[in-house]
């Protein structure tokens, strides 16, 4: 193998940087040349495809985003995009393509690997909701972000003897609200993984204010409803004063964690390993137990997210007096 693409694509996470950097520089020194192709399956489809230098990756380890952008697309969802990407990395001579992103990005990977190209995804999602993988690049930072803003909303809630309600990402997963609300020492937890009632979370805050607490932080994944919803669910049930906040982007901003660059930096590392060792599966690595190993993607793609139950139930203990 003589020549790599690498691509990130869906959302983006920060680590993706450390993660390019990771791919650019094992790949150098195993005198590989790498490709970066831009905005995702979208430019590859397009042609957007540009061999990559130090200049590119120097000093981009610790910002947040992509220095390859990244996209969504529809097209490369049909029979003709997927020919048409495929056509573009022959052209290239690209032999082998690295991944970086979440799910779909995954099943996309998993497309191109089955019609032959060699193919190993690197996780890359704030939403953490790979189930084949302890954690995703991007979880840590996301999480440490959300966690920040915990107290900072605490503050002004406890200077006005009000509850906050802070709605984070997580349409199906619920690991940003879990974490960053065992972190920042939330009193209820809502999250798609685990339904609790509106009515029920309404008496807590109602009780919660009779025995004299009066300010409470509620984490709600956007996936079990929206906070501002909830807000007026309490209102219209209860005397507890109650304000709304939705984190929305801030959450994916900013520099990453050491954890999630440390994370990027092996996987990037055993990505370009494994694609260029040809006798090895494709397939994609993933952390566990703190060791990196590899699975193939079809596997990956299949395996269910799991929610940490333990941790949630720690919680419902933490946040009962
Ligand atoms: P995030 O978790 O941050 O949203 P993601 O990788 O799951 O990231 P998606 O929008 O689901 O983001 O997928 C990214 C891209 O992957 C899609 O725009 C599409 O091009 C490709 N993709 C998704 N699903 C498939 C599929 N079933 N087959 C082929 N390609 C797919």
């Amino acid at each position: 193998m003589k020549r790599i693409g690498v691509l990130t694509s869906g959302g983006d996470t920060p680590g993706m940087n450390a993660a390019i950097r990771a791919v650019f520089k094992t790949g150098v020194d195993i005198d590989l040349q790498v490709m970066g192709i831009y905005h995702g399956y979208k430019g590859l489809i397009e042609g957007r495809v540009g061999y990559l230098a130090h200049a590119d990756v120097e000093s981009k380890m610790h910002k947040g985003g992509t220095i390859l952008r990244t996209a969504r697309s529809e097209e490369f969802k049909t029979e003709g995009g997927i020919e048409k990407a495929i056509s573009v990395l022959r052209a290239y001579e690209i032999e082998g393509l690295i991944v970086i992103g979440g799910d779909g990005s995954f099943k996309g990977a998993d497309a191109l690997s089955k019609r032959g190209i060699p193919v190993i995804g690197i996780p890359g999602t704030i939403d953490n909701d790979m189930g084949y993988t302890d954690f995703t690049i991007g979880f840590d930072t996301a999480v440490n972000n959300v966690m920040n803003e915990i107290y900072k909303i605490r503050d002004t809630m406890r200077a006005h003897d009000r509850v906050g309600v802070i709605e984070v990402m997580g349409r199906r997963c619920g690991d940003i609200a879990l974490w960053a609300g065992v972190a920042g020492a939330a009193d209820i937890i809502l999250v798609p993984e685990r339904p609790l009632s509106w009515a029920d979370a309404a008496n807590r805050l109602a009780a919660n204010k009779l025995r004299g607490q009066l300010t409470s932080i509620v984490m709600i994944a956007e996936g079990a409803g929206k906070a501002e919803d909830f807000c007026e669910y309490v209102r219209k049930y209860t005397d507890v004063e109650i304000k709304a906040t939705v984190l929305g982007y801030i959450q994916r901003g900013g520099n990453p964690s050491a954890f999630d660059r440390v994370l990027a930096a092996k996987m990037g590392q055993r990505a370009v390993e494994l694609l260029a060792d040809e006798a090895h599966m494709r397939g994609t690595d993933r952390i566990r137990e703190n060791r990196i190993i590899s699975v193939p993607l079809a596997e990956a793609v299949s395996t269910r997210d799991c929610f940490d139950d333990k941790l949630y139930d720690l919680n419902s203990v933490m946040a009962k007096f």
